[in-house]
């Protein structure tokens, strides 16, 4: 199947007589005839749902969907993009290991790496993007377990160059881990380009529709776990009588020991109605993301025309620093949202958002409804100066996320606000 097909045939097969939309199976819990079928379950030695924190019907489809999206062999579903993050990690690091992680990414994930794994005790390392493959060695450390990026960073709107990063990763025996949130499968399939993890909130443009938060992690299955760095994979787990992911899980290891292990112990899973509404979301994701690109694409040759601006980050415009990688790792479009830095700076930038008519002040991005937000004042507020400019925040820094209404309706929203907040 091609990618227009995935999207809406993949992971749910009904069979003669079964219903055509994918059920909601609203149980925490499933009936097996006898306690030996159960005792086989716990074992990990037959398949099935067991307990709705684990699996659950539903969700899995959603799952199978996702992984065949990004062309991995398995995905588990999580309640949010954050808990995506932790659990990809925390299914590779314990206590005294280290990572390394692009500085340009979300900033609910540079705390949760940079304060909250720290009181975990475990380490990671910031990196700029565009350090030369030799400079990012210097940073690998004999504890260094995995390595970090985003696609499309959220809201620098930089494009990581993944296979300078998978190239660090296996020059050194580490997994990559890259989050994909806002390229989507659609437009990127880092998988191709040698990441062996891909995760997403699933709250941004997979659900679209603000009405779901959760996270995916996607296992390539290609990564080899027995290469001698990562002993949790190779030696028996003590709370499955002694199961080994490598052995008995070949190359679904790593997403089982992450549903089994991580996912038990910290029950971040969806709720089967939360997993029906994103998988109405990635029905059609495919058509949403080709016409939020080319929304986008009109609006940032809008403002990068106007003096109002003072520099705008978009890659899909031929002028923008990242144009050329853009052609390679995302040659579709550059997803719907923009980043902007307002003539005025901060003052102005809360102006014009506030004189927006049709663009909504939220907090979210990738909707279908355009939407602004002011990182430096909302969703970046925590990080300190240092963070955000490495982040690539500037006070009057605006993201834009470009939604799907007519074009015309977009733009005199934007030209009047543009108008209000420069006269007062
Ligand atoms: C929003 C976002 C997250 C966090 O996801 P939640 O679903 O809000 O927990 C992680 N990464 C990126 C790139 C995001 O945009």
């Amino acid at each position: 199947m091609r990618m227009n097909t995935k999207v809406l045939h993949e992971g749910y097969h009904p069979k003669n007589g079964e219903p055509r939309a994918l059920p909601i199976y609203q149980s925490t819990t499933y009936t097996y005839d006898s306690t030996e079928d159960i005792g086989q379950l716990f074992d990990l030695t037959k398949e099935g749902h067991m307990y709705s924190r684990i699996s659950n019907p539903t969700v899995q489809a959603v799952e199978e969907k996702i992984a065949s999206m990004e062309g991995g062999v398995g995905a588990l579903c999580t309640s949010s993009g954050q808990a995506a993050s932790m659990i990809s990690l925390l299914t590779i690091l314990k206590a005294g290991d280290h990572f390394i992680s692009a500085s340009t990414i979300y900033g609910g994930t540079v705390n949760l790496f940079a304060v909250t794994f720290k009181r975990f005790g475990i380490d990671c390392t910031f990196v700029a993007p565009e350090t030369s493959l030799d400079e990012l060695q210097q940073h690998v450390k004999p504890n260094t377990k995995a390595i970090f990026g985003e696609t499309i960073a959220n809201p620098a709107m930089t494009i990581l160059d993944i296979e300078k990063f998978a190239a660090l990763a296996h020059n050194n025996k580490l997994p990559l881990i890259i989050d994909n949130t806002f390229a989507t499968p659609i437009l990127c399939r880092p998988i191709e380009f040698g990441a062996d993890i891909v995760i997403h909130s699933t709250t941004k443009y997979m659900d679209g529709h603000a009405v779901q938060v959760g996270g995916v992690i996607v296992d390539s299955g290609q990564f080899d776990w027995s290469n001698g760095k990562f002993p949790e994979f190779t030696e028996p787990d003590a709370s499955y009588h002694g199961v080994v992911y490598t052995k008995d899980f070949k190359d679904a290891a790593y997403i089982t020991k992450a549903r089994v292990q991580l996912m038990r112990d910290i029950g971040a899973y969806p709720a089967a109605h939360t997993a029906f509404l994103l998988n109405l979301g990635l029905e059609t994701l495919a058509v949403r993301i080709e016409k939020h690109c080319q929304n986008a694409l009109e609006v940032a040759t809008f403002l990068n025309d106007t003096s109002d601006v003072q520099a705008i980050f978009y890659p899909g415009l031929p002028t923008d620093r990242y144009h050329e990688r853009m052609k390679k790792y995302t040659p579709k479009g550059a997803s719907g949202v923009i980043s902007f830095d307002i003539a005025g700076g901060k003052e102005r930038a809360i102006k014009f958002m506030d004189a927006l008519k049709l663009a909504s002040n939220v907090v979210h991005v990738a909707d279908i409804r355009t939407c602004v937000l002011h990182p430096a004042s909302e969703t970046h507020r925590q990080l300190t100066d240092d963070q955000l400019k490495e982040a690539g925040i500037t006070p009057g820094l605006i993201r834009l996320s470009v939604g799907l209404e007519d074009i015309e309706d977009i733009l005199e929203d934007i030209q009047q606000a543009l108008d209000v907040s420069r006269v007062s």
